[in-house]
């Protein structure tokens, strides 16, 4: 079974879909045999035909169409300073006539010009997003819903949504993303040891648990590398988003700890640090295949793995599929990591 029944949800169509699943020669080329004969296929959700692209353009499908169904005219939504989650919500509003807020936490101990406001907080501006800036530690979910209450006492209908959108109805889109890999896989004759993806705000992941659940497959076959919270942080936060989408989406199905498959070790010192395993993946794909890793959770995931490819993970012969998952504006918030001085 590669179908779920997803149109009784409200859907906004966002990307081209379904991506395509690529091969990666010229990294197999560079790599040989540091790959243990493990071939790694990325499944092309970077791509997309507006706002820059990115995963949250999965999620936003669903959180846009519930947004439409309520009759919103405003869009709120929390993040980083550079959240790609937030740019792609002033990139779709703007596409679908809402007005759209941000509240941007400063929680990235990073002073540069270049992080303060380029990358993804120049596109905010420029997609005509209305951005509130707040200290590290501030509650923007509670400012959000504030300013939301606020506007609602002036006669305007607003719909609210957390950081990352991994709602239950925002992980919807990761759900339908793996029925579509499903399909996809199918169709090549392909046999996926593992899909990999980065994990933040972990509705990547658990939209794929509860999606492979729902369609009867192995949770498991999803693997995240947590690039924010710890470990088992992460791992219980992906648990809990999972069993709250698959109430949505098959009530009555759950799944348990053991099902999810969770990696804190790319993050390094913390979330949108630099670490050098992240420096060298994102200059190995630009410079073997020509394409943008982001500097805060693909390029942390893919240095992932690419060690546990080296380690042996993975037995010879076997394919692993990684979801790129976008943020390239985010390079341009970090290019003094990318410096020689920064190795
Ligand atoms: C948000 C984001 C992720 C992580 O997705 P979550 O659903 O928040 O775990 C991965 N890659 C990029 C580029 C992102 O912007």
């Amino acid at each position: 079974m590669t179908d779920l029944d997803l149109a009784r949800f409200p859907r906004l169509p966002l990307l081209g879909l379904p991506t395509p699943i690529e091969p990666l020669a010229g990294l197999t080329r560079e790599l040989g045999a540091a790959l243990n004969g493990v071939q790694i296929l990325v499944k092309r959700d970077d791509l997309a035909g507006f706002g820059g692209g990115g995963n949250k353009l999965r999620k936003l499908e669903f959180l846009l169409g519930a947004a439409r169904d309520s009759g919103a005219d405003t869009v709120i939504t929390v993040g980083a300073l550079q959240s790609n989650h937030a740019r792609l919500t002033a990139a779709a509003a703007a596409r679908n006539g809402l007005k759209c807020e941000l509240f941007l936490t400063r929680s990235v101990p990073r002073e540069e010009a270049a992080y303060t406001g380029n990358g993804n907080r120049f596109l905010d501006d420029l997609f005509g997003a209305q951005v509130h800036e707040l200290p590290g530690e501030a509650d923007s979910f509670a400012a959000a819903e504030a300013r939301a209450d606020a506007l609602r006492g002036e006669g305007r209908t607003v719909y609210t949504f957390p950081s990352g959108g991994s709602s239950p109805v925002g992980c919807l889109g990761y759900a339908a993303c793996a029925a579509e890999i499903m399909a996809q896989v199918e169709a090549k004759g392909l046999d996926l040891a593992q899909i990999v993806v980065p994990n933040g705000s972990a509705g990547t992941h658990a939209g794929l648990v509860a999606g492979l659940k729902a369609l009867g497959r192995d949770p498991k076959l999803a693997k995240s590398y947590a690039v924010l919270a710890e470990e088992e942080a992460a791992k219980a936060e992906v648990l809990a988003k999972a069993n709250a989408t698959l109430d949505l989406l098959q009530p009555g199905t759950r799944v348990e700890a053991d099902d999810i498959l969770v990696d804190g070790h790319p993050r390094g010192p913390g979330y949108g640090i630099p670490t050098d395993a992240m420096r060298a993946a994102v200059r190995l794909m630009a410079r073997s295949e020509g394409m943008l890793l982001d500097p805060v959770y693909s390029g942390k995931a893919f240095g992932g793995l690419l060690r546990d490819v080296a380690a042996g993970l993975y037995p010879q012969g076997s394919t692993v599929l990684f979801v790129m998952t976008g943020g390239s504006p985010g390079l341009f918030a970090y290019p003094d990591a990318f410096s020689d001085a920064a190795g």
